[in-house]
């Protein structure tokens, strides 16, 4: 076996701070920290593997480690020139746990370890002050019985409440040493009386039980829960620090503390913390006695604060990053026991990054690796003033980030009647469609209780910047009597609720929030120097002019995709949209067309002005046409309605067409629309939808040109599987160029590709790439025809799947290398095998996703595209894959 224990002290440590995978944060830095001639009490860590040799022995400390660690304490002994167990000069040690990654109070820690009814009277020999020594000893019992010996902490408080009340005092501090000796005994009588068996008076016992305790916690209940939420996998053990112990609760010339190198909610560069005199630590965050801010130390121990504010401003400099630490104040002198990277918000982060910079701390590519790509969605979105108190009704998939609060609303019209009166509305629905998008678009948040990340709901909301909580299964949604059931309360329409976008949780009642300032200076700095490490390319998936002009606000350098059926449910075309679907006749069909045209050549045109010269991808229909039609359902119980009540001898015309409605979208009903007549088989079905939309994009195009700004379409051709497909598409866009160019008299330069989103046009990537001059990954229904899960349907089994570990992340959000990656490589390759020059980018949701971008990058794709708000997002996520790829 390798190297058990690391000591550390007296300047010279046996680890450093690379070493957290072996040592653990926490012992890592005490090593660096050593070496860096701070002030660390001595002592040595048990590594990470020596936890999991415990588990693997069956919860029994091999004997190597102990021996390890009997050597290690011998030489902390001859270090410090103090024993365990000494009945004169005693050491007193801390057992604290440290795994690789941090996991804030979730294992066991135990202090002044080495006390038993002998030690405790040299310690009062030793420092004349016998109101300490017993006040160890009293909380040292607590302690250990708590972890080791699992006599619950809070039958240790009652007696020392019942102790206070005695002498008629409120604080710990104000305890005389006599009652402190006579709680002592009260602490020993009780361990007796619950384990059977008198305190353990041996002090290497003490140690070794301490330990054991230490490794067992790092599988306790909480740690586990812990490491879930925050999907923290692949970590086996926790180190052990074994440490002398310096005492802040010697007096008031002690103390102890924790802070901050500099304020991690707004990132200002001062001080930031607190700290109680004559207190161990865990008093300072307990919250029995109120802690004073770290400022006032200035005036109570000048010179300690002076050094304090010296250490921490070298700890800085030291791990180029602002810092988060522990310290203790024993008689004056000041000890450092941690210090780690201080978790920040997003506006602090960004503000550390540029401050560190300027001060000359940290070089532009450090600032640019500082900050999290999630710290910056952080920023773009509404949050809520933290520290309110919320009441959980339910969790769903976080869809759409940031804040929302409003009245509920269950159709799309009643949220529109609702927030023309001034009212923030949330849309709660079973599920979105398309029609729902009046709605959507006015509601400040969305709740659904089905659906996927990549469902209808979750796709358009982020695309808006709204905030949406999707796939909710602990709400039910009666739509048609207006009720919505959580967390055993009953909602109806105008009752008020909350929704975090972000952690996916819904909220009772009204939570206050926050605007996010667009504008902020510090963001607008800090994305330039992101800018100035990247050269993966970001787009945006957008297609209404307002989204485009706010993506390239965000720093979009093209369009990726525009869907363009989002056009076509606008309350002026829809009923144009639904009498093509219903033309039977061919003329009847063109001339609904015709009516779209102009339509479709407006807001390209207004795409192509916003955009001025960059690329613009557009993408032809690709959703089944049943989707434009009302449902099966709602018309049969229409029309038998219309004819139970005698108007179909009345209003005959009513009910002809709402029958003719009825027996279309019967016709066109499929048993599986995903994999139905959708995409380019659409095209293929309806050749005039082609020709429209290539004349509505090439119309504009040549019209932006005219006027001298500059245009490059690029048309699409979505959920292509075969060469002939893309061909027989391709042909008709061909062909309708050229019809446009001639009747305009003018030409612009355009590109016609495809959507590489079915497994087979993977495979035969190299035949597509003869032809199409792009190709656009479709992550989305890449990964539903890779896994075969249906992306609108498959949340209940992807999120068991996850609780069981059969998944270790939802494909839908984080694309899977392993798998889809693999196709997405041999697409690559297979592309540019027979088109050296083909184009390649990703639209799919995965392209806003930073361990997706990370893998794009590395496939050699040329960009990426998200939704609007993602993009400074995307921008940071691809400059750090460069940084780290070096
Ligand atoms: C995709 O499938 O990844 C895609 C971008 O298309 P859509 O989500 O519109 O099917
Ligand atoms: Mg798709």
């Amino acid at each position: 076996m390798t190297t058990q224990a690391y000591f550390f002290g007296g300047g010279q440590a046996d680890g450093n701070r690379d070493m957290k995978e072996l040592l653990g944060g926490k012992g890592a830095n005490l090593a660096e920290m050593t070496r860096g001639g701070f002030p660390v009490p001595p002592g040595f860590t048990l590594t990470t593997a020596t936890c999991e040799a415990y588990f693997e022995a069956d919860s029994t400390c091999p004997d190597s480690v102990d021996v390890a660690m009997v050597e290690m304490l011998g030489r902390l002994e001859a270090l410090h020139g103090r024993k365990l167990g000494d009945a004169d000069r005693p050491l007193l040690l801390s057992v604290r746990s440290g795994a690789a990654v941090s996991m804030p109070g979730m294992m066991d820690t135990v202090l002044n370890l080495g006390l038993n009814d002998q030690t405790v009277v040299g310690l009062e020999r030793e420092t004349g002050n016998k109101r300490y020594a017993y006040d160890c000893y009293r909380r040292f019992i607590q302690m250990f019985s708590d972890v080791v010996l699992e006599v619950p902490h809070k039958s240790f408080e009652k007696l020392l409440k019942a102790a206070k009340d005695k002498r008629g005092v409120a604080q710990d501090t104000d305890l005389t040493a006599e009652d402190l000796v006579a709680l002592v005994g009260d602490y020993e009588r009780l361990v007796e009386e619950v384990r059977g068996e008198p305190f353990p008076q041996d002090t290497l016992t003490q140690l070794r039980l301490s330990r054991d305790a230490v490794y067992r916690s790092f599988y306790s209940d909480r740690a586990i829960e812990y490491r879930r939420i925050n999907k923290l996998t692949g970590y086996t053990g926790t180190a052990v620090n074994v440490q002398a112990m310096v005492f802040g609760n010697r007096g008031n010339t002690s103390g102890s503390g924790v802070g901050f190198t500099r304020d991690p909610s707004t990132g200002v560069a001062e001080p930031y913390g607190e700290y109680l005199l004559n207190a161990q630590g865990e008093d300072v965050v307990a919250g029995i006695r109120t802690p004073h801010p770290i400022s006032h130390l200035k005036e109570e121990m000048p010179a300690v604060y002076d050094e304090l504010m010296d250490i921490a401003d070298r700890l800085e400099k030291h791990y180029a990053d602002m810092q988060d630490f522990e310290f203790t104040i024993e008689d004056n002198k000041l000890y450092m026991l941690q210090t780690r990277s201080g978790k920040r918000t997003g506006q602090a982060a960004i503000r550390i990054a540029n401050d560190m910079l300027a001060e000359g701390v940290i070089d532009a590519r450090q600032a640019v690796l500082q900050v999290h790509p999630d710290q910056i969605e952080q920023i773009l979105h509404k949050i809520f003033v933290p520290n309110q108190v919320r009441n959980v009704l339910g969790k769903g998939l976080p869809a759409s980030p940031g804040a929302a609060v409003g009245v509920v609303a269950f159709t799309a019209d009643e949220a529109v009647a609702v927030a023309e009166g001034g009212t923030p509305v949330i849309l709660v629905r079973e599920e979105t469609s398309p029609d729902d998008i009046a709605g959507m678009h006015v509601a400040m948040g969305i709740l659904t209780a089905r659906g996927g990340r990549t469902s209808h709901a979750a796709v358009v909301a982020r695309q808006m910047g709204t905030c949406c909580v999707a796939g909710c299964v602990d709400a039910h949604v009666d739509d048609s009597s207006g009720v919505l059931t959580i967390g055993g309360v009953t909602l109806k329409s105008g009752d008020w609720l909350s929704l975090d976008g972000t952690a996916g949780e819904v909220i009772a009642g009204r939570l206050e929030f926050e605007d996010p300032d667009l504008e902020d200076p510090q963001f607008v700095a800090f994305m330039k120097h992101v800018d100035g490490f990247r050269s993966l390319g970001v787009r945006t998936n957008a297609d209404q002019p307002e989204d485009v002009i706010r993506a390239r606000a965000f720093g979009a350098e093209g369009i990726g995709l525009c869907r363009t059926e989002h056009m076509f449910f606008a309350p002026d075309r829809l009923p144009v949209v639904q009498s093509m679907i219903l033309a039977e006749k061919a003329e009847d069909r063109q001339a609904a067309l015709d009516k779209l045209l102009p339509f479709q050549r407006a807001d390209f045109d207004a795409i192509f002005e916003a955009m001025e010269g960059l690329p613009c991808t557009i993408r032809l229909l690709d959703p089944p046409l049943h989707e434009f039609l009302p449902s099966v359902t709602d018309l049969a119980v229409e029309v038998t309605a219309i004819e139970a009540t005698g108007y179909k001898r009345y209003a005959p015309e009513l009910w002809a067409e709402r029958s003719q409605l009825l027996e279309r979208a019967k016709a066109l009903h499929e048993q599986n629309p995903m994999l139905g007549n959708r995409g380019c088989r659409l095209g293929v079905s309806y050749p005039g939808i082609t020709r429209m939309q290539s004349r509505a994009i090439l119309e504009a195009a040549v019209d932006v040109a005219g006027r001298g700004v500059d245009v490059k379409p690029e048309i699409m051709i979505p959920l292509i599987g075969t060469a002939g497909e893309f061909n027989n598409q391709r042909a008709i866009v061909l062909e309708t160029a050229e019809k446009v160019f001639a009747e305009k008299g003018r030409r612009v330069d355009f590109l016609v590709g495809t959507m590489i989103e079915m497994v087979r046009a993977c495979l035969v990537a190299d035949e597509v790439a003869e032809t199409a001059q792009f190709f656009s990954f479709g992550t989305n229904d890449l990964t539903q025809t890779t896994f075969g899960y249906s992306r609108d349907d498959c949340t209940k089994v992807i999120g068991k799947y996850l609780a069981e570990g059969i998944l270790t992340e939802d494909p839908f959000a984080h694309l899977d290398q392993r798998g889809v990656g693999q196709l997405v490589q041999m697409a690559v390759d297979r592309g540019r095998q027979t088109n050296a020059k083909l184009k390649i980018g990703i639209c799919g949701e995965h392209g806003g996703d930073p361990a997706s971008i990370d893998f794009c990058r590395r496939a050699g794709l040329n960009y990426v595209s998200c939704s609007p708000f993602r993009v400074p997002v995307a921008r940071l996520a691809a400059a750090q894959s460069e940084l780290r790829a070096g």
